[in-house]
């Protein structure tokens, strides 16, 4: 599955994942656009995520309820 980002009405393709960063959804100024997260990846589940949002997607670790 290729991940896209950005897609809306006017650019139903959107915008393909790059494999080199985070696969986060960064909503855009006005959040009615989203693009992918511009940090490097290499944390979080699969090694997905940046540092930041890895911590939002490990949440299990700490062993607190979700
Ligand atoms: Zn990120």
């Amino acid at each position: 599955m290729t991940r896209r980002y950005g897609s809306w009405a006017g650019n139903p393709n959107g915008v393909p994942e790059d494999s080199t960063r985070c696969i986060e959804s960064v909503s855009d100024q006005g959040g009615f656009l989203f693009h992918q997260c511009l940090r490097k990846r290499g944390y979080g589940p699969d090694g997905l995520y940046c540092k930041q949002h890895a911590k939002k997607h490990d949440r299990k670790r700490d062993g607190s309820e979700e």
